[in-house]
Formats: structure tokens, sequence, C-alpha cells
């Protein structure tokens, strides 16, 4: 039997607003342990919890920016469990009336159209403590760091709309993209502050029914994401085939091994409406407000890019997913360049050497001014591509100029026409052969002597003139 994975993924996304939750402590987790803590998120009996307004704003503007309709009226439940993370035994959450329902992203699916994927809700909800588990000479010991308990959290909640590892990627990446725009969170999974969970279940292809789902977590990249996916569709195939039954509960997955295992559950309670916190009223003027606040969104510039720009329709969306890399385009673009050039430079060279170091832009040392310098040094044919290829990496980490990276690493293009005939002359003196086999017609021996000519200059020769003068001397 062929079977359909049906996944669905609920997202935590921490909120960078500048205080914690319910209280005036900073929201800065990474700090030395329990600094950041007060009555209030230490959780300490007749403490009353305070609402952020940033945080609430934070969390609607990421809620609009995933095509969500703010409820009128939201509040807050205490999600009942314990465990040592969440000493006060619940959870400041929203269940019955979560901030925001119905929103959507598009994605490009593999063959290149485009899906729409449904959110189901979004809510907010207070992090609990981290635990950090250590050892003491030889005993084991367990300790409770503070610091992020209380810190803003929104949850969004998909629908099980996706099919396949890529749609849920493609997912986790355009949502990344579009809360980012809105500057009210971070969004690294490598750092945690973007925490995937992924619900996987089978059916028989072409059925709409909804089987016994199993829970991943732990996948701190988007490639993880996809790989824990992969492997829990072939994990629970293998089940299905052998008329195992597929058992509700929760996998961990182990980055290094490449495999998901089951993890312990945690004991989990109801959720009861929280007297403390007031519910959160929403009129229509500030949502208004809020909707204004909202920047142009990836969609928006991307539209604007193809008019303005004239950019291609792929280099359009390339340089509109991230804010960051959209706005340093236009700074780029902005110094006298041709604007289809330079996107079309950072499309091929750019982009894939951000990929390689897994680094966004702003965490590297580059800026719009030098990548500025770098191309039109390339414009004007003082370097070749490929030698702006190899600047560009050293400028990826490096405090130098483009002007000093040129001079000293000999980048600089030889355009000097008698050095260029000497070296094509002595390419065809040593090729006779090939020389002759061109002359009877095979005219891929061109492209095999302008390589050698071009290693012979290592990589420096200017490639118009070269092959000018090549044609010349051959015909
Ligand atoms: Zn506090």
């Amino acid at each position: 039997m062929k079977y359909e994975a049906v996944i669905g993924l609920e997202i935590h996304v921490q909120l960078n607003s500048a205080t914690k939750m319910f209280c005036d402590c900073p929201n800065r987790p990474g700090d030395e342990p329990n600094r950041n803590t007060c009555p209030i998120c230490l959780w300490l009996p007749g403490a009353l919890p305070q609402l952020s307004q940033e945080a609430l704003e934070k969390a609607v503007l990421a809620c609009l920016a995933l095509n969500c309709t703010i409820q009128p009226e939201s509040a807050f439940d205490q999600k009942v469990y314990y465990y040592p993370d969440l000493p006060k035994g619940f959870q400041l959450s929203q269940h019955h009336k979560p901030l925001a329902r119905n929103g959507w992203v598009d994605i490009v699916m593999e063959d290149g159209g485009i899906k729409r994927l449904r959110i189901h809700h979004i809510h907010m909800e207070e992090d609990v403590a981290k635990l950090v588990h250590e050892m003491e000479g030889k005993t084991p010991i367990s300790l409770v760091d503070f610091n992020r308990a209380g810190t803003p959290l929104i949850e969004i909640v998909s629908e099980a709309d996706m099919r396949n590892p890529h749609e849920a990627m493609e997912y986790v990446k355009t949502l990344r993209g579009q809360l980012r725009y809105t500057g009210s969170a971070e969004c690294s999974l490598e750092q945690g502050t973007l925490r995937v969970d992924a619900n996987i279940s089978l059916r028989p292809q072409g059925t709409d029914e909804f089987n016994t789902k199993v829970e991943v977590k732990n996948m701190n990249s988007i490639r993880n994401v996809g790989d824990a996916i992969a492997y829990e569709i072939t994990r629970q195939t293998e089940c299905l085939e052998k008329g195992e039954p597929i058992v509700l509960h929760t996998r961990l997955w182990d980055p290094e091994k490449r495999v998901t295992s089951p993890m312990r559950g945690k004991f989990s309670g109801p959720c009861v409406p929280d007297p403390s916190v007031p519910r959160i009223v929403v009129t229509q003027d500030w949502l208004k407000e809020m909707r204004g606040r909202l920047p142009e969104m990836p969609g928006q510039k991307r539209v604007r890019f193809l008019r303005a720009y004239g950019l291609t329709p792929e280099e359009a969306s390339n340089i509109s997913f991230e804010r960051d890399l959209s706005e340093f385009f236009e700074s780029v673009a902005k110094q006298d360049l041709p604007p289809r050039k330079v996107a079309s430079w950072m499309t091929a060279h750019l982009l894939p050497a951000l990929r390689d170091r897994n680094q966004t832009i702003r965490e590297t040392l580059l800026t719009p001014e030098r990548i500025a310098r770098l191309l039109s040094m390339l414009e004007k044919d003082v370097i070749n591509v490929q030698a702006a290829k190899e600047v560009l990496q050293k400028l990826l980490s490096s405090q130098e100029t483009p002007e000093e990276i040129v001079e000293k690493g000999r980048f600089r293009q030889v355009s000097d026409t008698a050095e260029l005939e000497g070296l094509i002359d002595r390419i065809i003196a040593g090729h006779p052969s090939d020389v002759e086999d061109f002359r009877k017609g095979n005219s891929k021996v061109i492209g095999f002597l302008m390589g050698l000519a071009m290693k012979e200059s290592r990589g420096k020769a200017n490639p118009k003139l070269l092959k000018e003068i090549l044609t010349k001397r051959l015909g």
C-alpha cells in the first residue's frame, strides 16, 4: 500500500521585547544564571503578573504578518503540569481564547507551484525555567536557571496541511522570513528562539482520514526539521508494513545519530481560566494603528523590486525573502551600480556564500559600501568574475578594504594586450594538433584552449580580451 504523510507543525517563537511577559525583568535568558529574576518570575506565591504592553504589541504584529485574524477578546489559562522547570505547577498560556486565528502563508512547492498552508491559531505563552544537568564530582546534579522563566513566547499552530519534508521546511523558512520582517523576534533555530515540534501521521494515499500521530522535537536547524520528518515517515511506514500499531507519543531527534527515539512523557493536566491576568480586549482603532506599524512585507517588496528595478521573478523572490538582505540590496544599488547586475551577482555569488557559511548577512563583516566597491571594480574590469568571488570570500570575515585584498592577493585582472598575445602564442605553439582540429571544424577546441590560457594566467586574464585574441590568432 502507498502511504501519504500528514504533517502539522507547532512553532514556539521567543519575542524580543525588552522585558519578560509579566514583569520588568530583562528578557535576556543568556545572562549569568538567575540574574534576571523577581518575585513574579520566580513565581512566588502572592506575586501578581502584569502583562507587558510591548510583548502584546509584538505578538499582534507577528500574528498580522502571518495573515491571522486578531480576536476581539483573548485570555490566559493555567496549563497545569508539574515539572522542576515549572515549580508553581502551571504555565500561563492561552488555550480557550487564543490571541489570533485563521492565518496562512504561501510556500513554493518542489515543482515550483504555490501552496497555501493554513495556520489554525496563534496564542501567547510564558516560557518555563531552564534545567541544566551537570556533574559535581561523581554526582549528577540538576540546576534551575530562572532567566528564561516568564519570557514571552507565541505558539503558532498550523493545520496539518503539509505532505512532505520539503513543504515543512519551506513553511518554517517562509514564516521565519515574515516574522523577522516585523522586528518582533530573532527566530533562530540554532539559538532556540524558534523551536519546531512536528506532528506526523500516515494514511493510505487518496484517503482523508487522520490517524494516530507522533510528535517529534529537538530539531535545531531547518535541515534537521526536514531530516527528522523524513526519518519519521520511513519509520512509521516500516511499522505499518510490519502490522505494528502506531502509538501516540513524543520522540526526540538526535542530530548526531540522525534518528528519533522515544522520550519520557510529562504529566499534563487540565487548562483552567487564570483569575489574575485581565483579559485582552482589542479595539478596531488600536488594531488599525498596529496594522499601520507593519513594514512593507516580502510579498509587496517582491512586486516593487520587479517593477522598480526590473529584476527577474527569481531574483526578486530571493532578495526580498529576508528583510536584512533586501535592505542590503537597496543600499548597494543606490551606490551608482546597475540594480539588475547587483541582484544577479547577489543571487549567484553572495547567497550561496552565506548558505555555505550558515550565516545571515548581519553576522558577516560585509557592508553595502564594501560590496559596492567590489562590484564597481568588477564593472570597471579591474578584476574578473572569478577574482570577485574570491575577494568576496575574504570580505566576509576580514576588515580589509576590497582594494587592499585585490592588491595583496594580486587579483587585478590582466588586460595588457601584449602580455595576453604572448600567452596565447605560447598555448597555440604548444598544441599544434588541437589547433589543426579546430581548423578542421571542431569548434569545441576554442573552449579547451581558453581554459588552458586562463589557467596559465592563474585566473587573472581578462576573459573578453583573451577570447578576442585567441579567435583572431586561430582565424
Ligand atoms: Zn521578573
